[in-house]
């Protein structure tokens, strides 16, 4: 049987590239084929209708032709341009960090719904612009890793299974896969020491509860709770983080805190 010349998917542009005089190549996650590489003809004439669907963080409707080294964009509409998100220097970086980590985690073409959802999910909180951008990344990056099965273990140690749900300050170790306790923080390498504060949105976000780490991230300095959520992502890939350096960059710049 023939396979389809043409097909259709919905999509989340995560970067572009040039390619020739006018074509752009662009990494995309679907619904529904996961992330994968497509070209769009033509894309940096000035000319080009679809330029405006085809931005990164656009979601996007898509019908595809099958290619040789690519499948080629044959149309495409936009559905969302989170145009809030856009005109933040500091949602941009967010959105970044997130972006990245899609990019470092996910192996081609490998079917990822549930990571299309939470990407979806993370730009609709990011562009409403209403506050808690970082703990919605946080809660994005500790989902996406429970995702492809690197999950953070945040209520035992994870060398010697020790209950740690008394604890109000979590040691996390990136190489050890979660939290470790006091005896076996001493040979887990390096760490990441949380607050009372900041182990509360920690667990939470590990819980999956979006509430409770939306209440408890009011208090809390998320910084390093994030920083050690990357880390555990860096830990599990070959890509290097770079967006980590303008995020704490933009941070550097002193404007306006989203947390
Ligand atoms: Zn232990």
């Amino acid at each position: 049987m023939d396979t389809p010349r043409v097909y259709r998917c919905e999509a989340l542009v995560l970067r572009h590239r040039d390619s020739g005089e006018t074509d752009r190549v662009l990494r995309v996650l679907s619904d529904r084929y996961g992330m994968f590489d497509v070209v769009a003809r033509g894309l940096r004439r000035a000319a080009s209708r679809r330029a405006g669907h085809l931005e990164p963080l656009t979601r996007v409707d898509l019908l595809l032709a099958h290619g040789r080294t690519y499948d080629v964009v044959t149309q495409a509409q936009a559905r969302a341009v989170y145009r809030s998100l856009r005109e933040s220097l500091e949602l941009l970086a967010l959105a970044g960090q997130a972006v990245d980590l899609v990019c470092a985690l996910l192996p081609e073409r490998q079917e990822s719904a549930g990571v299309y959802r939470r990407l979806v999910w993370l730009l609709e909180q990011l562009d409403a612009a209403s506050g808690g951008g970082r703990v919605a990344l946080l809660f994005f990056v500790v989902g996406v890793l429970r995702e492809v099965g690197f999950g953070i273990e945040a209520g035992r140690c994870v060398r010697c299974g020790r209950d740690l749900a008394a604890d109000q300050d979590l040691v996390l170790s990136a190489a050890a896969g979660g939290a470790v306790c006091r005896v076996c923080a001493h040979d887990a390498g390096a760490v990441r020491m949380l607050d009372a504060d900041a182990t509360a949105v920690l667990r939470a976000v590990a819980r999956g509860d979006w509430p409770a780490a939306r209440r408890t991230a009011a208090e809390a300095d998320l910084r390093t709770p994030l920083a050690a959520a990357l880390d555990h992502a860096q830990y599990h890939s070959d890509q290097v983080l770079y967006a980590r350096g303008f995020a704490a960059a933009v941070e550097r710049l002193g404007e306006r805190v989203v947390s």
